[in-house]
């Protein structure tokens, strides 16, 4: 008879999984793949995850050691999510070990026993009238806790409950025990206050039709609808219908998107449990959030990147909005893009995925131009509003104010006197991006890094954005002491400062990392803009997403340049991206948007296509120069990044791994470099890359396959940090 061997996954930067023999005393017709287990490991213990039973291993008898003990009684994680998360370890070659545990809530990767379910919040139910009235005498607590919960809409949040009535439990309590309030999981759906659902047009009709059409089967959409057009409406509709059916759905937005705003409009929208993750909760909340989606109580995740590892039964149906969002990959560690991973979950649940975006990315475009996702388009925005009308400015010749040109000052003249609102977007926050002396040309380096310490006037510093080294802001020279010191070119606070001084009258709210760092405080500063009235804003990018300001009717784009001409192939792509984004804040039905943006390349070929016809013709054109130069998504891409503290360290061992792969790709892969990083020192460290590239996915991968085990064995592996990055979005 064969013994049983327990294959696990343990957190050890290895490429492969550990075997280990049944724990003593444990019936086998327990064990289960998704079960956790601790095992010896080296001189302690650890938890793992059984992966795999199997009767093999290539571990010699002798050195197999038994599983100490069994954690727990039912898996957490089914197969087809350990297969899931087993091939996105392989495809982005990274530890299976590491990927497959970092699935897991933190406590439980530790061997915690799983927390119990915690209600989140309270919602009221029927309430008699006389008798509420009556309790105001005889249990005043309660009848303020039952006021309060009515001025709340209903429904409340317990941490805000906590907050406001610090020792109102046993009021509550009392409430609950009379049959009148509730308590909850998850996500509050505000119980009688449903948003009805809007009558679709023609095209979001059709959108809606064609997902549903084939809910019992993988099929791939691309949701490609002007911003307003009313692609949220879409989800919606499509995930009432897969609700209905008793499934689940789990619903993707970008980073910043993820406001309270959001949830609310989601949990009053569809009237389920709804289970929201992202980076930002403590690790009890993201637990508790974890096992209500994983156990089904939630039938509706919503959540950033990492959530598309959240373990779901009854998966049917994936949402991922702003599909083009730069967020949506993972930029350290495991490097995975959840926007491709989610179409790889889809296809294992065998339910539809809806990619959604107002400037699709280039690759997506590119699969629904070959057919493989289906392009549902959406031309009109909703409610009858007109798209704003964009118009370049050349200011090759213009004498600039603080950045701005005389035309694009006047049109803010013109907008603020008319009662409404503009926005000033410039992608770059801080004072300036370089302090310099006049007297000797010296520059606010970073001591650290090839690049600038920017200039923070309202914190009198000098931050570099790269590695955060800072100084106080210098009154005279360092290198000559004279006292000529100058800032050269602007950032956000510059502009608000001329602005603030042009426009005195009017109230200014500027919006960027550095305004908005204090938590809430970009909530509190938005709803002074949203209440309307003249006004302006100025910002990076942060004011980019999500957010409509009704009467907004004006967007200046500062400096269009930087975005056309950069190192990165992708840059040209993120500013088309930027600037629709933006203008799609400008306009509503009775008050049409205008967007300006100042550039000195007014010929530039994929600007006047983007501005004369539209992001489809930009993005037609740009794919036209992608396949020319057979870069993504024409060609597939792996980047390799070392770093050291000496310089040449890191070129040594990328050579070595270059010349590994030379022999590996005989000639089917391309290998590139080691070059310098385009920023070669950064935070202390010397950075070189070395960049493979081959015309078919399956020759990397098969390259890398046998590549990446072997690059820690490389001579120099030793002396540098080096990563690998599958489809990298950045090449720094
Ligand atoms: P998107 O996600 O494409 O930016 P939203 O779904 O947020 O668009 O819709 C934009 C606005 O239009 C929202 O206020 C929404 O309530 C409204 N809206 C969406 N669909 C319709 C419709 N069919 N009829 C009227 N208003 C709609
Ligand atoms: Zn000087
Ligand atoms: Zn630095």
């Amino acid at each position: 008879m064969n013994t049983l061997i327990l294959r696990l996954a343990l957190p050890a930067p290895v490429f492969g999984l550990f075997d280990y023999l049944p724990p003593p005393g444990v019936d086998p017709a327990l064990l289960r793949p998704g079960q956790r287990l601790m095992v010896p490991f080296g001189p302690s213990e650890r938890c793992g995850l059984l992966v795999k039973l199997t009767g093999e291993t290539g571990v010699p008898a002798s050195r197999l050691k038994a599983a100490r003990q069994l954690l727990d009684e039912q898996p957490l994680l089914d197969e087809t999510h350990l297969d899931f998360l087993a091939w996105a370890a392989a495809y982005y070659h990274h530890p299976p070990g590491e990927v497959l545990m970092s699935a897991l809530p933190v406590r439980l990767r530790k061997g915690k026993p799983p927390l119990k379910p915690r209600p989140s919040h309270a919602f009221l139910r029927q309430v008699p009238e006389d008798e509420a009235r009556a309790l105001k005498k005889r249990a005043p607590r309660q009848a303020e806790v039952l006021a309060w919960m009515q001025g709340q809409g209903g429904c409340i949040r317990l941490e805000d409950f906590r907050r406001r009535f610090p020792s109102g439990r046993s009021a509550l309590n009392a409430l609950c025990a009379k049959g009148w309030a509730a308590l909850g999981l998850g996500e509050s759906a505000p119980a009688r206050a449903q948003t009805p659902p809007h009558d679709l047009e023609p095209e979001q009709q059709a959108a809606v039709t064609a997902v549903t059409a084939g809910l019992d089967e993988y099929g791939a959409f691309l949701l490609d609808g002007v911003t307003g057009s009313g692609k949220t409406e879409v989800y919606f509709h499509i995930a009432e219908q897969v609700l209905a059916r008793g499934c689940s759905v789990l619903l993707l937005v970008p980073e910043i998107s993820l406001t309270p705003q959001l949830v609310r409009r989601v949990a009053s929208r569809l009237a389920v449990t709804v289970a929201v993750m992202h980076s930002g909760l403590s690790a009890g909340e993201r637990e508790q959030a974890w096992q209500l989606a994983r156990t089904g109580r939630a039938q509706l995740v919503l959540g950033t990147r990492s959530a598309v590892f959240t373990p779901m039964p009854q998966l049917g149906l994936v949402l991922v909005d702003e599909e083009h969002d730069a967020s949506y990959k993972q930029q350290e560690g495991f490097r995975y893009s959840a926007r491709d991973l989610a179409l790889v979950r889809a296809r294992r649940a065998a339910c539809p995925v809806v990619l959604g975006s107002a400037t699709p990315s280039l690759e997506s475009l590119k699969n629904a131009m070959d057919g493989r996702y289906r392009w549902l388009r959406l031309t009109r925005r909703a409610g009858g509003a007109k798209a704003p009308a964009m118009q370049v400015l050349d200011v090759r010749n213009q004498r600039l104010a603080g950045g701005m040109s005389p035309p694009a000052l006047q049109a803010l003249e013109q907008t603020l006197g008319r009662g409404e609102q503009a926005m000033v977007f410039l992608n770059r926050r801080g004072y300036a991006p370089v302090l310099s002396c006049y007297g000797c040309g010296w520059l606010s380096d970073c001591p650290r890094c090839d690049a600038r310490q920017t200039l923070h006037r309202g914190q009198g510093k000098l931050i570099c954005h790269h590695c955060g080294s800072e100084r106080l802001l210098p009154k005279i020279c360092p290198s000559c002491g004279s006292v000529e010191l100058h800032p050269l070119g602007q950032g956000t606070e510059q502009l608000e400062e001329g602005l603030s001084r042009r426009f005195p009258d009017y109230p200014l709210v500027r919006i960027d990392r550095d305004a908005a760092s204090r938590k809430g405080s970009l909530d509190r500063l938005l709803a002074r803009v949203k209440q309307g009235g003249a006004g302006l804003l100025v910002g990076t990018q942060m004011l980019a997403k999500g957010h409509h300001f009704p009467n907004l009717t004006l967007v200046v784009v500062v400096d269009v340049d930087s975005g056309l001409f950069s190192a990165d192939f992708r840059s040209a792509e993120r500013m088309a991206q930027l600037i629709i984004q933006v203008a799609g804040r400008a306009g509503r039905a009775e008050l049409p948007g205008q967007v300006l943006l100042q550039t000195r390349f007014p010929q530039h070929s994929l600007l006047r296509s983007l501005v004369e016809q539209d992001y489809n013709a930009f993005a037609r054109q740009a794919l036209k120069e992608r396949e020319m130069a057979a870069l993504p998504p024409y060609s597939s891409q792996a980047l390799i990044r070392a770093s050291a503290r000496r310089p040449d360290t890191a070129e040594d061992f990328l050579q070595q791994a270059a010349e590994l792969a030379g022999q590996l790709a005989q000639g089917r892969v391309l290998v590139w470099g080691p070059v310098p990083a385009p920023m070669q020192k950064r935070a202390g460290r010397h950075r070189a890359q070395l960049l493979l590239q081959a015309g078919r996915r399956p020759e990397l991968q098969h390259l890398l396959g046998a590549l990446v085990p072997a690059l820690s064995s490389l001579p120099d592996a030793g002396r540098v940090r080096f990563s690998v990055d599958v489809d990298p979005v950045d090449l720094y």
